[in-house]
């Protein structure tokens, strides 16, 4: 113990399993004045018992009156305790425990139960080092922006992720999926010393909402729409082919997945009717070959890209293929995000990579009570 902190008492309770440990000052001892360092008498105490580490099988607390000073410019004032933060009811280094299960990816409950505490106050505990680890967020070097929603809940409440993407780190999390999201985000960034024009690059899917708010919000930051999401589009263009075209056509059946899978992922056992399909003159099969085009678009040269894609364009929209065509025009009037890949390289898979931990976080704790229980945004 930091004097002039002493341990006077050690009461070990074998049959109730609990260990006391008292801790006090000398008569006569002096404290810092927590405004100006003055030593000063104590003024008067109030009794405290903090939780600790188990000591073996033992609950373990401490005991201690807390002081307070009068100091003669300052007046009145508690002094704190080295071995607890203000206000807690814990100890550090219970509270450095407590932190390590949580970080290891144990569920508040299951820290909870193993450390004998209700989740309220594991939750509060939890928020109160993450809130001050946001506090000191520097996000001065950020410049380019994965944005994504992921849905919190049956009843379709979003939650929108911003991520560092040079960082590989979470910036920003909250509710909505709106233009106003972006602006919300801006505010955030700016009150951890991060500057508008230095974000140069956001990577996003194609949704208008978030567009519209980077445009406003961010109007020189180029975008970049994730790549991953682009070829989606293109697969449910095929899907939908494929469903109207089935009605008339019995080999489709049982065919779905292997037209929106790569080839080299389609099923062993259904190769070569695939193969077969795959050749024949069916409007499924052409767009599939348009969406395989399409994702070849990724393996082009930058140089080479334009001509591909205004190639692939014109063969799409002369398709006949009304979902192909629909696509493609979408497609058209995004194109200068689709393009800007092959400067940025943006993709949004760490997103995806985010999003799912935050889902099976979700599953894990059966719902959250709020959004700012994964990262907080307020600080
Ligand atoms: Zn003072």
């Amino acid at each position: 113990m930091v004097s002039p902190w002493e341990v006077v008492q050690l009461k070990l309770d074998a049959e109730g399993k609990r260990l006391d440990i008292k801790v006090d000052f000398a008569p006569g001892s002096t404290f810092p004045c927590p405004e100006c360092g003055v030593a000063c008498k104590v003024h008067d105490a109030s009794s405290h018992t903090w939780r600790h580490l188990n000591f073996f099988q033992h609950l373990t607390y401490i005991e201690a009156r807390k002081p307070r000073t009068k100091c003669d410019r300052h007046g009145v004032l508690t002094i704190e305790v080295p071995w607890a933060r203000e206000g807690s009811n814990f100890t550090l280094l219970f509270e450095a425990l407590v932190l390590e299960l949580a970080r290891n990816g144990l569920t508040v409950a299951a820290v909870g139960r193993m450390v004998g505490e209700n989740d309220t106050l594991i939750w509060r505990l939890l928020e109160h080092y993450v809130n001050e680890a946001r506090a000191r967020a520097d996000f001065s070097g950020v410049s380019a922006v994965g944005v994504d929603e992921t849905s919190r809940q049956k009843n379709h409440v979003y939650v929108t992720v911003f991520a560092d993407m040079l960082a590989s780190k979470v910036l920003f999390v909250t509710e909505g999926k709106d233009h106003t999201t972006i602006a919300d985000f801006k505010g955030d960034l700016v009150t951890h010393g991060g500057a508008v024009e230095s974000v140069t690059d956001f990577s996003l899917d194609m949704s208008q909402a978030f567009i519209k708010g980077i445009l406003a919000e961010f109007p020189k930051a180029h975008l970049t729409f994730d790549r991953f999401h682009v070829t989606q589009l293109m697969n449910d263009a095929v899907d939908e082919v494929r469903r109207k075209e089935q009605k008339d056509c019995i080999e489709l059946k049982g065919t779905r997945y292997d037209w929106l899978m790569n080839e080299s992922k389609v099923e062993p056992g259904h190769k070569p009717e695939f193969d077969t399909l795959r050749v024949s003159k069916l409007a499924t099969a052409r767009a599939y070959h348009i969406k395989t085009m399409l994702q070849e678009l990724y393996e082009q040269h930058p140089d080479d890209a334009e001509a591909w894609f205004s190639r692939w364009y014109f063969w799409a929209t002369h398709s006949r293929l009304e979902p192909v065509v629909r696509v493609a025009k979408t497609l058209q009037s995004h194109r200068e995000g689709i393009m800007r890949w092959f400067t940025s390289a943006l993709s949004n898979g760490l997103l995806e990579g985010i999003n799912s931990l935050i889902q099976s976080a979700k599953a894990r704790a059966r719902g959250f009570r709020s959004a700012s229980k994964i990262a907080p945004h307020r600080c």
